[in-house]
């Protein structure tokens, strides 16, 4: 199933922020869909709606530190909101941020984002279900314990795969993922816990690496947390990226096989992404593909259950890059 939620816009620019992510990004995916003449037909099958089990302080609370959570249901919920989305800079002028352009409060943005948590977790268990699942959302994989970062104010995916194991639908997942930007806040929160494994494929410099790996006080820069596989990509190794994140997937294989694989989608690994962050890898549209070729067919090839978020992926044409995968998981799963 594909999961499109028609009233989920990116939640920036209705705040006023502005993080270059088209606003209609998924309904520009389904468009698309929508006029190629093999997937069309199959859309009413495979394209289904919201039914979201709601997502609070206690959802939130399975993963987030008990202060961080209350700072999210208190008076300083603006304060949070404005470091995570860094809203303003080191003088304290706004950054990226326009509130004359906000057409909703900056409070809203909250409960905008845990919508998304619901979709991710609706995903998961649409995928537990029928073995495979595709959420035109999520990806928050930035958020850590006790704080959010770059753009992410939770973690969607550990929040929705707590709530599966707590429901006792999941034992154990893999996260796999392929944005450009390192999964830390998800390395950080599942660190040491064989019940969620690991993999993330990324840009070995720039943000959030771009600090140092160890703080003044000698402990170890979060960012820096490692996942249970790590494969950084340096610049210009663009041409190696897909025989290493093959190397990674064998080596994620010799862990025991999981429930669920959850899979960061992000394609802002592009070489026309537009966010200036991203700019250390630049993989072709080609190179994409085969990415997502890869991961997928490592996954049926287990038979393994597995949801997808669209994660990061910046401009005007991003959407463009999730199609082909889409495409080929409607035509696999009708033959099915
Ligand atoms: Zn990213």
């Amino acid at each position: 199933m594909i999961l499109y939620d028609a009233n989920l816009r990116p939640p920036f620019r209705d705040f006023g922020i502005l993080i270059p992510i088209a606003a209609d990004k998924q309904k520009r995916v389904v468009d698309a869909l929508r006029a190629d003449s093999q997937a069309a037909p199959l859309l009413d099958r495979f394209l289904t709606v919201p039914d979201y089990a709601p997502v609070g302080s206690q959802e939130v609370g399975l993963v987030h530190s008990p202060v961080y959570t209350s700072m999210l249901y208190s008076d300083r919920l603006e304060e949070t909101l404005m470091e995570t989305f860094e809203l303003t800079d080191e003088e304290g002028n706004y950054h990226r941020y326009d509130p004359s352009l906000a057409v909703r409060p900056l409070s809203d943005l909250r409960d905008a984002v845990l919508r998304y948590v619901a979709g991710v977790h609706q995903i998961c268990r649409i995928a537990l279900q029928s073995g495979h699942g595709f959420f035109l959302g999520g990806g928050t994989h930035h958020a850590r314990f006790d704080t959010g970062s770059g753009f992410c104010l939770v973690n969607d995916a550990v929040i929705a795969l707590r709530m599966l194991q707590r429901d006792g639908a999941l034992k154990s997942a893999w996260i796999i993922d392929v944005d450009c930007h390192k999964g830390d806040g998800t390395a950080c929160l599942t660190e040491g816990d064989e019940t969620i494994r690991t993999l993330s494929i990324h840009m070995a410099r720039g943000w959030p690496l771009d600090g140092p790996p160890y703080l003044p006080d000698g402990s170890l820069n979060p960012p820096y947390t490692p996942s249970d596989i790590d494969i950084p990509i340096e610049e210009h190794q663009a041409s190696q990226y897909n025989r290493r994140l093959r190397e990674g997937l064998d080596q994620l294989a010799s862990y025991p096989t999981p429930d669920l694989a959850l899979v960061l989608s992000g394609v802002d690994p592009w070489e026309h992404d537009e966010l200036p962050s991203t700019s250390v890898l630049k993989l072709t549209a080609e190179q994409l593909f085969e990415r997502d070729n890869l991961v997928y067919d490592f996954l049926k090839q287990r038979g393994l259950a597995h949801a997808y978020l669209t994660a990061g992926g910046y401009g005007a044409r991003a959407w463009q890059l999730y199609i082909p995968l889409l495409r080929r998981m409607l035509l696999d799963w009708a033959a099915e």
